[in-house]
């Protein structure tokens, strides 16, 4: 997260030894570390995780190490270079950070494939990571079966069942304080599936104590656009017409079985205290406006808009969706992958499925519109918010009319929409019209911003380096 490196950190915050709650991703990794549990994770009013200070603290400082939201702390490029940047045939882009080799494939098995986010390939990989051996388990997200207030977590897969039970993406918070301590009680070695600033949380923890670099063994990470809420689900589960408060299980990804590869839909399972079941499901690539979930940023979690890792650069392994035109009309879905660990890509080139090697410019291609939010429109983040930023001018954007303009209203918009989000959703006491309602003209501001951008994308010259 190379952009939180100029987000100061408040004095206060700095004397107390606290990370700034507003920059908290609610990973976990500092309360797995704390030596004297002076911490814990809370779950605020909006559904997002936060670390939280108690009173037995012993200032040690341990939890501000491994924080990938601290100024100061190794970022990305240092933390990639120190890993992958000696080995053999290693390249780096300035979008993907480090890279070995990259792959496009799915899983033979049909059934399976279709039971996962796009081809299967990270399920795939982790099932071989345990039968050869290389690890004594791995932690995957999983479901927690009947639990409304917490449908998923970390969980522990101790064989190949558990790892095909953990399969399809979770648009929900998770964290890591349990697994991270039962790592370091135990020993074994493990695989993690992380998403970009846990991989950075996790990088940072095993630096700082190495007990735990040698247990985690494999760091297996997703791409990231950005992390939801628990209102999200809970929004989602009221707009399909289910009781939110009798959820007991949510799925993402259900593959519909048509066209095309984007085209899936959530599916609701609700059961009330008289032990009624209902099954409820949405639509993601619906037409209604509402459920253009990711353009508009509805729910988001703060930090992630000042995340720039996009490939979790400091992944052995990293897996996304395929979004290139000649995979997306495959409905059953692929899966690419960006390798950066001599053994993963020994690993995942040996896997006996339907995988080939592609060109890292596919790669990059498949994430445009991930590369624009996230590296592209930062700098006119950073720009809103320059109380709390560094004064590196050069860092901002040129204000040109009228494309650097638009894209700063577009920007500030955006985050109104964001922010106006979470508290609207309690506000208007979790009725969708309501809520709907009093969000439709920020909507209706997006869609004209969106509309004269057109998709272009300002890709060029926007690259890390040049934010630097
Ligand atoms: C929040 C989020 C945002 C994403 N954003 C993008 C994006 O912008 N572009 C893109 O191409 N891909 C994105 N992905 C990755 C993509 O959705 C798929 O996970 C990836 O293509 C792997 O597919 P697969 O079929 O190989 O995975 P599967 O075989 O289905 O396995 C998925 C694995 O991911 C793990 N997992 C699921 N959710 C989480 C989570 N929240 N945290 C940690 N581990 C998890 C599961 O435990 C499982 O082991 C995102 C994923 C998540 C969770
Ligand atoms: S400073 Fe040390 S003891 Fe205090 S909360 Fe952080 S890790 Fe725990
Ligand atoms: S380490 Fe993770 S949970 Fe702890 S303060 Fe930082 S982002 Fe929050
Ligand atoms: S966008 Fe960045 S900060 Fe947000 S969840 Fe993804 S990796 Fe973490």
């Amino acid at each position: 997260m190379i952009a939180t490196q100029y987000i100061k950190v408040s004095e206060k915050s700095i004397k107390k030894k606290r990370v700034n709650p507003k920059l908290c991703i609610g990973c976990g990794v500092c309360v797995g570390v704390c030596p004297s549990n002076a911490n814990e994770m809370v779950e605020n009013e909006y559904g997002e995780y936060l670390a939280v200070k108690r009173n037995n603290c012993n200032n040690c400082g341990l939890c501000l190490k491994v924080c990938p939201f601290v100024a100061g702390n190794d970022n990305e490029d240092k933390i990639g270079e120190e890993f992958y940047g000696g080995g053999e045939g290693i390249q780096h882009s300035s979008e993907i950070g480090y890279y070995k080799d990259c792959y496009v494939g799915y899983r033979n098995n049909d059934e399976l494939r279709m039971q996962s986010a796009s081809g299967g390939l990270a399920t795939s990989l982790l099932e071989k990571l345990l039968d050869e051996d290389k690890i004594t388990a791995a932690f995957c997200v999983g479901p927690n079966l009947g639990c409304s207030g917490n449908l998923y977590s970390f969980q522990k897969c101790n064989s190949i069942d558990d790892i095909r039970n953990c399969t399809r993406s979770v648009y929900y918070p998770v964290e890591l304080s349990s697994v991270i301590q039962f790592i370091l009680k135990n020993d074994g070695t493990y695989a993690i599936t992380v998403l970009p600033c846990m991989a950075k949380s996790i990088r940072l923890a095993c630096k700082a104590i190495p007990r735990l670099s040698k247990r985690i063994k494999y760091i297996v990470g997703l791409t990231c656009g950005q992390l939801k809420s628990k209102a999200f689900a809970e929004y989602l589960c009221a707009k399909a017409g289910g009781d939110m408060e009798s959820l007991s299980r949510l799925i993402f990804r259900n593959k519909v079985g048509t066209s095309r590869a984007g085209d899936y839909k959530l599916t609701f399972l609700c059961k009330n205290t008289d032990r009624k079941s209902s099954s409820h499901s949405l639509r993601f690539a619906s037409d209604d406006i509402f459920c253009r979930v990711w353009d508009t940023d509805i729910f988001m979690i703060k930090p992630c808009a000042f995340c720039d890792d996009i490939f979790a650069e400091t992944a052995d392994i990293s897996f996304m969706d395929a979004w290139l035109p000649e995979y997306q009309g495959d409905y059953k879905g692929h899966t690419l992958a960006v390798v950066r660990d001599e053994n993963v890509n020994n690993l995942i080139a040996n896997l006996d499925e339907n995988i080939t090697t592609i060109n890292v410019n596919e790669v990059v291609k498949s994430q445009s519109g991930v590369i624009f939010k996230k590296r592209s429109i930062l700098r006119f983040r950073l720009l809103l918010k320059r109380k709390i930023i560094n004064k590196r001018k050069y860092l901002l954007p040129k204000l040109k009319f009228p494309k650097n303009v638009l894209y700063l209203c577009e920007t500030f918009v955006k985050e109104k929409f964001r922010k106006k989000s979470r508290y609207i959703w309690l506000a208007s006491e979790k009725n969708i019209k309501q809520f709907e309602d009093k969000l439709f003209r920020l909507y209706f501001l997006l869609n004209i911003f969106g509309r004269i951008r057109g998709k272009k994308t300002i890709l060029k010259g926007t690259s890390k380096r040049k934010i630097r």
